[in-house]
């Protein structure tokens, strides 16, 4: 059983009493919830599940769950029964838990920067490498404050894993110098892709020049290992 707040074991206790003076029987063990539904139940050893609310409910509702969880109340008994504990609004006093939903990484506008940035790399992809490029997932990052962009190798078979963008770099500056990161990444993924090193050396200054971008990497780091992938930051 999960740990339960004090006001729960306070609930739970009372509700406890309060359902043996209708007539549970002493051993059943009562437990509490909060689920949004299925307010009463009979779990798989036999202990009678109910929800907190009912802590609060009036002698006669109480008594309707005892002949509801009772053998030999009958069909119509339990239906009766059940159509008097449903009618108690538990929410009003123990309302529901919010329902957590996993909250997405992605930030406002990121979605539509990731759409445009893809876009951008199949049309540099066909105008330098004759589409000869991967796609590879290309993502936002709101962390790189001086970096402008970094590409992520696998560190076990030379392929690139994720181009990323500086997130303040998109915000910041011209489209025309995110489209020159963007190709200094994806000289690097045409590195990675036809064998070579993954680095500022001959053959990557040589395909810079090419594609029409400054092959001094400006704002480099030196490559670091981190979480088993190479990454080589720009
Ligand atoms: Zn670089």
């Amino acid at each position: 059983m999960r740990k339960q707040s004090e006001a729960a074991l306070a609930d739970r206790h009372l509700l406890g009493s309060r359902l043996r003076s209708a007539g549970l029987a002493g051993a059943v063990i009562v437990e509490v919830h909060e689920n949004a539904s299925v307010m009463v139940s009979r779990t798989r050893t036999g202990s009678l599940r109910v929800h907190r609310g009912y802590a609060y409910a009036s002698d006669h509702v109480l008594e309707a769950i005892v002949r509801y969880i009772t053998p030999g109340a009958g069909r119509v008994g339990v239906k009766e029964a059940e159509n008097i504990l449903l009618s108690f609004r538990v929410h009003d006093y123990v309302p529901p838990k919010k329902i957590h939903m996993r909250k997405s990484r992605l930030k406002t506008g990121d979605r539509t920067y990731i759409r445009k940035l893809r876009k951008l790399h199949q049309a540099l992809n066909e105008l330098h490498f004759k589409t000869k490029l991967s796609h590879v997932p290309i993502s936002v990052s709101h962390r790189m404050r001086i970096r402008l962009g970094e590409i992520t190798i696998a560190d076990c078979e030379p392929k690139v894993v994720q181009i990323s963008l500086s997130r303040a770099h998109l915000e910041r500056d011209p489209w025309k110098e995110v489209e020159c990161t963007l190709l200094h990444e994806m000289v690097h993924q045409w590195q990675v892709e036809t064998g070579l090193e993954a680095d500022h050396g001959r053959e990557f200054r040589e395909m810079a020049l090419r594609v029409g971008i400054q092959p001094a990497a400006t704002r480099d780091v030196a490559a670091v290992v981190s979480h088993n992938r190479l990454k080589v930051n720009s």
